[in-house]
Parts: C-alpha cells; sequence; structure tokens
C-alpha cells in the first residue's frame, strides 16, 4: 500500500512538540479559503511511497515524533493508519491536523480505527473569518486541539517559532508552520 504524499520535511520544530518528521499528504477536497497549502489539493499522483518506507527512513535521526498535515490525511485511510501503527510501533508521538471534525472522523468506521493511534487531533476546516494569529498549532478558533492520549498537554504546543523557512539542497525554498494564513 502506497502513501501520495506532497512532501516531507525531515526535522521540523514548529509543527508540534520537539523536532518532527512533517508528512504532507496529497490531496483535499475542502478548498478552504486562505489555505496555507494550495499545492496539496490535487488528487494527482505525486509522491508515492509506502509507510514502511517512508518511516524506515527517518527512524534512526532522533525525531520525537511524526506529524501528518495536507492535504487531508484522512482521505487516505488504510495508508495513514498504517502510517500511525508503524509510529507507534517505534515509540514515535503523533499528531494529524485534518480537515474533519472528530465527529466526522468517528462517523466513518476506517477513519475512525486512526484515532486509536493518534496522541494530538487538531481537527475542522480552516475559517478565514475566524483566524486567529495568536493561537497555538492552528490558523482558526473553530479548529480544536483534541489530545487523545496523556502523551502531551496545552504547554507541549509552545514551539520555539510560529513559521519555519527551510532551503533545500537544492536551493528550494519551502515555509512551513503558521503565520498569517491557514494551515
Ligand atoms: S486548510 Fe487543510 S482542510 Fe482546508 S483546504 Fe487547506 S489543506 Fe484542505
Amino acid at each position: 500500500m502506497s502513501l501520495n504524499i506532497h512532501a516531507v520535511l525531515p526535522r521540523s520544530r514548529v509543527n508540534g512538540p520537539g523536532t518532527r518528521l512533517v508528512i504532507f499528504f496529497q490531496g483535499c477536497a475542502s478548498h478552504c479559503e486562505g489555505c496555507f497549502n494550495l499545492d496539496t489539493h490535487s488528487f494527482e499522483e505525486r509522491e508515492l511511497v509506502t509507510p514502511e518506507a517512508l518511516l524506515g527512513k527517518h527512524l534512526s535521526t532522533g525525531i520525537e515524533g511524526i506529524t501528518v498535515s495536507g492535504g487531508e490525511p484522512f482521505l487516505q485511510p488504510a495508508g495513514l493508519l498504517r502510517l500511525l501503527e508503524l509510529a507507534a510501533a517505534s515509540r514515535l508521538s503523533t499528531l494529524v491536523y485534518t480537515g474533519y471534525t472528530i465527529d466526522e472522523v468517528l462517523d466513518d468506521q476506517e477513519k475512525a480505527r486512526c484515532l486509536e493511534y493518534i496522541d494530538v487531533l487538531v481537527d475542522g476546516p480552516f475559517d478565514m473569518k475566524k483566524l486567529e494569529p495568536t493561537l497555538l498549532a492552528r490558523g482558526s478558533s473553530n479548529q480544536k486541539i483534541h489530545f487523545l492520549t496523556s502523551r502531551y498537554s496545552l504547554e507541549d504546543l509552545y514551539m520555539p517559532g510560529k513559521v519555519e523557512v527551510i532551503i533545500g539542497p537544492d536551493g528550494d525554498i519551502r515555509k512551513t508552520g503558521f503565520s498569517s494564513l491557514g494551515a
């Protein structure tokens, strides 16, 4: 089983507690106005990779956990579940962003299974009218943080910054985190 991935950040400090592998899934049907990740909306094949290969490459880098964002991770529920199972088996923490509300996830048996392996879920679509630049780990006030295990609490989400600029080996520049736009 392969995941369709938009991009990976091997070591981010602004996408959850500690240093994290951030995985952006490709494909989202929500089209929230002001979305920070427009390039992730298309459902075209971008990069196909198995959860095993994806995690295996980063397991020895000293990361605290993985953050899954998008795109919409729950539109690839089988691959997401496998990725989360593997992360949990390696004692990596898991933080997942979704444009669905937690109730919408719970309504779908396949999606709901993923919740068993998620430490923190940030739910709900980005809403430009509820934009609040000072919010922790999210862009608009309708988005909620759900601590699904006891691993983290709110204070763990105070990160060293809100936006990270990463310059890749070939000179490409990527911005990640939370600015005045949605994520
Ligand atoms: S904010 Fe998230 S849910 Fe909304 S369009 Fe962008 S990627 Fe999709």
